[in-house]
């Protein structure tokens, strides 16, 4: 594989920053990889584990000669470390970030960075419950889809970006900022909102004990506990910045969920099995495009589309 980029700066380094230096390095995609992360002992244990070649004490020394900055904070830092990075970036030079959501993040990024530098949003479909410098794995990316946002962003440099992405494993695709967020507002956000509330149900019914959740926990609800575990920060920013389409598609969710609960209290069989005939054809659909397995876990945990 070449080299597509000389100098890769990563702001944050938790699972996914973690990942892609390792993913670039197993492909030699970049020639140096700086980083920074807001505090020292993330920054030592970036050191210790060495997936960058310089870990930094500001993000503006990360940043300094980078043809390419990724901000790979939690959604609600973003604007923050684009205040931080935008006096040092070079005309020419590429800005993207891999948070969760992307109208929100473009609203927050998009006016700190100085004319001529390009602004390409992206988000990596891939994921675990497990966060900080040592989750990361180079395999992460392999066969998940990478969502860009590029807008009218300059061709050349998207090409550039999308080859990055490719190297590191990931199937790239594009799409405007508002289609992504309702996207993942049907496919990850709300599945989430679903999987945190099943678990506070479990955990407030106190007829079933502790030790009865954990030992009879069935496939179904041991699968809600794993992505119930994932990063409280990441998660309560996806929320409060892709407010609209979450409470859209809940929304919908309850109306259909008042439809089943009506069909059960009514004994109608036929609702709820052709019902059930639905959603299995869509999972039948989902193993036909290759996307039913997990990332391999390499002794971590299974992959969510976060
Ligand atoms: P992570 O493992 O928790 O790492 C987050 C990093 O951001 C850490 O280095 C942390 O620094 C830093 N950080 C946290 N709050 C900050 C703040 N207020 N200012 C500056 N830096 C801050 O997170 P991650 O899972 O890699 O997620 C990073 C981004 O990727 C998020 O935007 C998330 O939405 C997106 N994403 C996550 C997944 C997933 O499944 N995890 C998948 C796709 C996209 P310290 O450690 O020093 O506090």
């Amino acid at each position: 594989m070449t080299q597509v980029y000389g100098r890769v700066a990563l702001i944050g380094l938790g699972l996914i920053a973690s990942s892609m230096a390792h993913a670039m390095r197993r492909a030699g995609l970049a020639g140096e990889i700086t980083g920074y992360a807001r505090t020292a002992a993330t920054r030592d244990i970036a050191r210790e584990v060495g997936f960058c070649d310089r870990v930094c004490d500001t993000a503006a020394a990360a940043a300094t000669g980078a043809d390419l900055v990724v901000l790979c904070v939690p959604v609600g830092a973003m604007a923050e470390v684009a205040a931080e990075i935008a006096p040092v970036l070079a005309p020419g030079a590429t800005v993207s970030d891999v948070g969760s959501v992307k109208a929100a993040v473009i609203a927050a990024v998009g006016p700190h960075l100085p004319a001529g530098v390009h602004f390409i949003p992206a988000h990596p479909l891939a994921g675990t419950e497990h966060s900080g410098p040592r989750s990361g794995f180079a395999e992460l990316f392999d066969n998940r889809w990478c969502i860009l946002v590029p807008g009218d962003a300059d061709r050349a440099a998207v090409d550039r970006l999308r080859a990055l992405w490719a190297g590191m494993g990931a199937n790239v695709d594009e799409m405007d900022a508002e289609h992504h967020d309702l996207v993942l507002a049907v496919t990850s956000h709300t599945p989430h909102l679903i999987a945190y509330t099943m678990v506070g149900v479990a955990d407030d019914l106190r007829r079933v004990t502790d030790s009865e959740v954990i030992k009879y926990s069935a496939a179904g609800f041991r699968d809600f506990t794993r992505i119930a575990a994932s990063d409280p920060t990441m998660w309560r920013d996806v929320f409060l910045t892709n407010k609209e389409a979450t409470l859209d598609i809940l929304g919908r969710f309850t109306e259909e969920l008042f439809a089943l609960q009506r069909a059960i209290r009514m004994g109608d069989g036929d609702h709820l099995h052709a019902y059930f005939t639905r959603t299995r054809a869509i999972r039948r659909g989902i193993i036909e495009a290759g996307q039913d397995t997990a990332a391999p876990d390499f002794g971590r945990s299974p992959a969510k589309a976060p």
